[in-house]
């Protein structure tokens, strides 16, 4: 189920929060560590799209400290854990929102769940609360645990054995104390697809059950365990009944990127949690479907410890679930494939069942990232679809009935194998630290792999893990030799977000025959999470041959995509790269040079674009030069102390030189840009620091041609990243020929931009499209004269690619395709004649450019530079177009 194309309209309604003291009396909260948070509605009285998509950008991940919890691993991702249990907090009570479409199912409210929650807290010490993030419009998301309660003493002993096994896994193998005393985690996350309801509603049920049962078996399991319940991770989306977040993003396709403070938050926890076991639950596939996934899977994977006990975890829910026979619920047919109701015995497995379309490739969902911790995990696809905008009631009880078996099953499961499943996540974390070649599961030893073997019968594509040729290190080097210092610092904050451990050069050092400076940062795969390290890294393969079809992205790469320069060096079997010192916090270079009148900074990432952007709306005299660096004026020096704080920016003083080529160099303006497009091309914008933006349609220009009030009237220049189609001899269509004819600008993305642009005389030729469903990174080469050539970059993402044949001789090529190998890691293969593959892209201009007497200018990018936010040095190109086009003579 794809994620809708459309930009949702927000419910507006402002939710007011009270906070509810709990009703619990002291006595039975021994280890209770303090009270929770007081804390205002905040976001959730946004009411525009543009606002929340500002708050979006402006919280941090893992918001939601509170009292008597602790920050343990000290990256900027890691959550406060709680001290003790039970961490029972005052929760903030949201109201109920008007035309909830929970109300249309029965299923709970996101205002019921804290209410609940507290009534729990209040009548039993295994149940605690945090606050582990808010979402898009504000609401909290809440982490419930269930465990038998703990000292202070007995938590930080957990907390160090956790700790042990990532960091110290050889000792952790050894460990009988951990192995008999560590609470093995399971993790389950009920709802991040807002419209895939019943998740919620099955984990408090099991909480309940947890938490309530007297018997003795219930205290054991509890006294071996902790089981944590994400309960909803989409409480906006849940309550306006859609997939996506409250910004039409969707989150189970962002534990990459982290647009969104629902996917961060998943990650943060990820981390703090470690989990043996993590479940993702969604819907609606017409019978229960649990992972482990079909091919390809994902190279950094470790397979072989990751499938034995996820696929035996599967064929133990088949087993629960059909021997439940939970009236109404469906069955898998293998003969047909579909879903039947009378009871086969099956329910759907795709490593089993789905040879290809359902894979465990990119680490963009939320259970194939989780799997990056240690994890063994599923994604869980309930059976009763929607009919009408949710799911009837009656089929929302047969789905909570069908998911809470399920967590049952894998709560079963999990304390029959902790000990082993434990031993596999300490046997991951070994490999890392040791640097271990990795080449299991690769092509032939899968007789040879330990653990339940039911899976083996089923591996019969030998050679779908490609053998990874694990470096030795990453090296983002400083300097010179860096395309961007902003992007790689962005690069940098990213990995320990993710818990990745980075490190710097303590003095130049010679590596591969380059010599880097001191302090160029050094991700060395030795290191406890190098399957994430490289997944995030990586380049990525060529997968177009290995199956008809996938399921989402096949490739990512942050070195090849994040505008950084990121060099790959040595194989893990390598000596270390050099002295390296452990980076603890973020790194900063920002500051101004004392007594300079002008001053100088290099304009060449994401967050210099923001600099720029905000030197303009302070009216700070700027100008271009043609090295891509921009220079400041007296007038502007306050506000560049501003920025160089704000944004971490390092200006440099001005040469004589600089100072000279101000008479040509073009001064900036604080852009208005008027845009259409989706949330991809808003959020991307507001990224850049572009705060000015007006949303246009075909439909509001034509309305407005007659009255002035088309919405381009003050723009520079026009973003198109989707049609954009007047019909010829409308008013709307001769509005924006006025505009252009005025000076106004086109820029943008996609054959619709080309389309605009072209109809309004900027550019002369023909878009091509390759097949659709064709993503990946692509080799691109930039002509010397280039507008992009001042900081240009040798890869692009597309999804899919488009490029521009016949130019016209006033249309100019800025950047092609590579001509002899321009597709390098993803899956895109062509239909019918191959007209619409890779090969057909060759050499052919991937962004080209034009201009018009008037002054106005155009450029269109024929690669996917916003897509989902995510290819950062796309952003900076897109920036790096739209100041060039509105700034001719
Ligand atoms: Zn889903």
């Amino acid at each position: 189920m794809k994620l809708p194309r459309t930009v949702a309209v927000l419910a507006t309604a402002t939710l007011v929060a009270t906070t509810l003291t709990a009703t619990a009396t002291a006595d039975d909260r021994r280890d209770r560590p303090g009270r929770g948070p007081e804390r205002d509605a905040g976001a959730v009285g946004a009411t525009s799209f543009a606002e929340l998509a500002r708050t979006a950008q402006r919280s941090g991940p893992g918001s939601g400290t509170t009292n008597g919890t602790n920050n343990t691993s000290g990256t900027s991702g890691a959550i406060d854990m709680p001290r003790a249990y039970p961490f029972q907090p005052d929760l903030t009570v949201y109201p109920p929102a008007d035309d909830d479409a929970t109300d249309l199912n029965g299923t709970i409210g996101y205002d019921e769940i804290a209410p609940r929650l507290t009534a729990l807290m209040a009548s039993s010490d295994r149940v605690s609360t945090q606050v582990v993030g808010r979402s898009t419009a504000g609401r909290d998301l809440y982490l419930v645990t269930v465990t038998a309660p703990e000292s202070r003493r007995e938590t930080a002993q957990q907390t160090a054995w956790r700790d042990e096994i990532r960091t110290d896994p050889g000792d952790a193998a050894r460990d009988r104390r951990l192995a008999r005393d560590y609470k093995t985690p399971l993790w389950i996350s009920a709802n991040i697809h807002g419209n895939e309801w019943e998740g919620t509603d099955a984990a408090m049920q099991v909480v309940q059950d947890l938490a309530t049962s007297d018997d003795r078996a219930t205290a054991a399991l509890l006294e071996d365990h902790r089981f944590y319940f994400s309960l909803t991770l989409n409480p906006d989306g849940r309550t306006i009944g859609q997939r996506a977040t409250s910004l039409s993003l969707d989150a189970n396709r962002d534990m990459i990127t982290g647009a969104t403070p629902e996917s961060r938050s998943f990650v943060s926890t990820a981390q703090a949690l470690q989990p043996l076991y993590a479940a993702d639950f969604h819907g609606y596939t017409g019978v229960l479907q649990v992972e482990p996934c079909g091919p390809p899977h994902g190279q950094n994977y470790e397979y072989d410890l990751f499938i034995p006990h996820g696929y035996a975890i599967a064929r133990q829910v088949e087993d629960d679930v059909v021997a439940a026979e939970i009236p109404g619920n469906t069955y898998y047919d293998p003969a047909t494939d579909d879903a039947v109701d009378e009871n086969t015995g099956f329910i759907k497995i795709p490593y089993r069942d789905t040879p290809s379309g359902w894979d465990d490739y990119p680490p963009v969902f939320t259970a194939q990232y989780a799997a990056f911790h240690g994890a063994t995990t599923s994604t869980v696809e309930l059976p009763k679809g929607r009919t009408g905008p949710t799911t009837t009631p009656e089929d929302a009880v047969i789905n909570t009935a069908v998911a809470k078996r399920t967590m049952t099953s894998m709560i079963d499961y999990l304390a029959g194998h902790d000990d082993a499943m434990l031993a596999d996540q300490v046997e991951s974390f070994r490999r890392g630290v040791a640097g271990e070649p990795k080449d299991a599961l690769t092509v032939d030893d899968v007789a040879a792999v330990p653990g339940p073997d039911e899976w083996k019968q089923h591996w019969d594509v030998v050679d779908d893990q490609d053998p990874v040729d694990l470096p030795r290190a990453y090296v983002i080097p400083v300097g010179d030799g860096q395309r961007s210092a902003a992007d790689a610092e962005a690069l940098v904050d990213q990995l320990l977000f993710h818990g990745v451990e980075v490190g710097t050069l303590t003095r130049s050092t010679r590596v591969d025959g380059t010599t880097y400076p001191k302090g160029s940062f050094v991700v060395d795969l030795h290191q406890p999470l190098r399957g994430l390290a490289n997944a995030l890294l990586d380049l990525g393969t060529d997968i177009s041959a290995k199956v008809p079809s996938m399921y989402d992205i096949s490739a990512w790469s942050l070195s090849s995509l994040w505008g950084a320069t990121v060099e790959k060096v040595g194989s893990t079997t390598d000596r270390p790269v050099g002295a390296v010192k452990p980076l603890r916090g973020e790194p900063s270079d920002g500051g101004i040079p004392r007594l300079a009148a002008y001053v100088a900074f290099d304009v060449a990432g994401v967050e210099d674009y923001r600099a720029l952007n905000a030197l303009l709306e302070a009216d700070a005299p700027v100008w271009w030069l043609d090295d891509g660096r921009a220079v400041v004026g007296p007038k502007g020096l306050r506000a560049a102390r501003d920025v160089a704080k704000e944004h971490d920016v390092p200006f440099e003083t001005a040469t004589w030189r600089d100072l000279r080529e101000l008479r040509d160099a073009p001064e900036l303006d604080d852009l208005t840009v008027a845009y259409a497009g989706n949330q991809d091309d808003l959020l991307s914008l507001t990224e850049l620091g572009f705060d000015d933006l007006v949303r246009v349609t075909a439909a509001g220009i034509e309305a407005g041609a007659a009255t002035g009030t088309t919405g381009l009237e003050d723009a520079d220049v026009l973003w198109v990243g989707s049609a954009l189609t007047l019909p010829a001899g409308s008013a709307g269509r001769s509005a924006v020929q006025d505009w252009v004819d005025d000076g106004g600008s086109v820029v943008g993305r996609t054959a619709a931009a080309f389309a605009v642009a072209e109809t309004y005389g900027l550019v002369e030729g023909e878009a091509v499209t390759g097949n659709r469903s064709g993503n990946g990174i692509v080799d691109v080469s930039t002509p010397a004269g280039s507008i992009l050539a001042p900081h240009e970059q040798d890869h692009a993402f597309v999804y899919p690619a488009t490029w521009f044949t016949g130019l016209g001789e006033g249309t100019t090529v800025e950047q092609t395709y590579d001509a002899e190998r321009p597709f390098l890691a993803g899956h895109w293969v062509p239909t019918g004649s191959g007209a619409d593959g890779p090969a057909a892209s060759a050499g052919q201009a991937s962004v080209v450019s034009g201009e018009a007497e008037s002054g106005a200018r155009a450029v269109v990018f024929g690669t996917s530079v916003f897509f989902r936010t995510h290819p950062k040095g796309g952003l900076g190109q897109a920036a790096q177009a739209l100041f060039w086009a509105t700034s001719g003579d």
